[in-house]
């Protein structure tokens, strides 16, 4: 095999959303933490990245250099200024494509590799790979197929087809999970030799066991109180509704469990259309009592949240990884979530944590009710959460992303492509 030549450029294609935005919001999450931290540790390396975003307004400069001496965010106007869905961008990916291939021209940029992030970037890359000689990665962050079914949407729309057009003409594709791997092969017909699992990191610098009563007296919580901590974009498939209902049942069969407990719901502001559904709901079931929406939250202010909390909640209806529960097993605390996606993979039931049938408050209250009454259970399992966490150190992630790249420069691929 010929030895790797070392990754010194890359581009990364990150279109509809920016790593610098501001996270919590309906589609800012873990997509965004993603680029940015894979930019900032590939940056740390001496590797020179250049992140192609879209820019959403005039008054945004057009390059940030924010993440790193050799990272530099690039922000190019397409479909015009202001959010919007990525499906409403589709048609915007030929002019960003061509927005990228004029700045690197014009700046004698090349890359060693380009790495696109989400379907719709992964259309502005099948676009550049028709005039740049560079071999093409591909991660996908969730995929359209997945989606549809748990919402029980018909299979196959655009962002599907546009997936399997991908699929069919990345040089590499990154799986987070076993599962996605799996979805990738039976549910898009990728040529398995294409195929790597490497999953999304977190930053174990930042996100560590920390001591809890300062944590707890960082949020505000006094003697005898206690938090269980959701956090994420508050959207439907987050599922907080179940866990709405999961507090009802405590409440109603055995209340004392609950006393002095707060349910800290970070992510989503005021306005947010799930927020105020959510809201209307625990009213209506009579837990509001118990429920505090926080707002969005800074990433950075995140590690005494998850240390300070009894356990963190996800009761999702997919995830196709759950860096949220990555981040709070890294921070010294159990997680209590659905056996679904990525989730399953991440957390091993009753060692790290537990798992419990999706959209079943009845389960989710049992184990939030074995957390709360028993102290030395949550801290068991917190110790081994933390434990399992620091292999997914960034630093590790990203050995393993570089791997993939060498991979596809090697060129080992070209005889692949349709
Ligand atoms: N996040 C944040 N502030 C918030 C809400 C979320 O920084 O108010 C971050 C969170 O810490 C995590 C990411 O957004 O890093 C969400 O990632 P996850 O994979 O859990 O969900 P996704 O957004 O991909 O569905």
């Amino acid at each position: 095999m010929t030895p790797a030549k070392p990754i010194e450029s890359v581009a990364i294609i990150s279109m509809h959303t920016s790593p610098l935005a501001v996270l919590g919001g309906y589609k800012t999450g873990g997509m965004n933490v993603y680029v940015r931290e894979l930019s900032r540790e590939l940056g740390r390396r001496g590797v020179q990245v250049d992140v192609f975003t879209r820019r959403e307004s005039a008054s945004q400069p057009e390059v940030d250099t924010s993440l790193g001496a050799t990272v530099r965010v690039i922000r190019l106007r397409a479909g015009g200024y202001g959010t919007a869905d990525p499906s409403s961008l589709i048609g915007a990916t030929q002019e960003f494509a061509a927005g990228i291939h004029k700045y690197a021209t014009l700046n004698n940029r090349t890359y060693d590799v380009m790495y696109a992030h989400y379907w719709l970037s992964g259309l502005v890359a099948d676009v550049l790979r028709r005039s740049w000689d560079v071999p093409w990665v591909q991660m996908f962050h969730t995929l359209g197929a997945m989606k549809n079914r748990i919402a029980n949407q018909p299979m196959i729309d655009p962002r599907v087809m546009a997936e399997m057009q991908i699929v069919r003409h990345a040089d590499r594709v990154i799986a987070a999970t076993q599962a996605e791997h799996h979805q990738l092969l039976w549910l898009y017909r990728v040529d398995r030799r294409k195929v790597s699992i490497v999953p999304p990191g977190v930053d174990t610098s930042q996100f560590k066991p920390m001591n809890r009563d300062v944590a707890r007296a960082s949020v505000g919580l006094c003697d005898g109180e206690k938090m269980l901590l959701f956090v994420g974009r508050l959207e439907p498939l987050k599922a907080v509704d179940i866990l709405l209902r999961a507090l009802h049942e405590l409440h109603t069969v055995e209340p004392s469990v609950l006393a002095g407990v707060r349910l800290m719901v970070v992510g989503g502001e005021a306005g947010n259309p799930e927020r105020t559904r959510l809201c209307s709901l625990a009213e209506q079931l009579g837990v509001d009592g118990y429920v505090q929406f926080a707002g969005s939250k800074e990433h950075a202010s995140l590690p005494v949240f998850y240390a300070a909390a009894e356990a963190l909640i996800m009761p999702s209806d997919y995830e196709s990884f759950g860096m949220v529960a990555l981040e709070a097993m890294a921070s010294g605390t159990p997680v209590i979530a659905s056996a679904v996606g990525g989730l399953q993979y991440l957390i091993r039931d009753g060692e790290t944590g537990f798992l419990v049938p999706v959209r079943d408050p009845e389960s989710l209250a049992e184990r939030i009710r074995q957390m709360l009454i028993d102290p030395n259970l949550r801290d068991t399992l917190a110790r081994a959460a933390a434990d399992r966490a620091v292999q997914y150190d960034w630093k590790l992630v990203v050995d393993q992303v570089i791997e993939v790249f060498e991979r596809a420069a090697r060129g080992g691929r070209r005889h692949l492509n349709v």
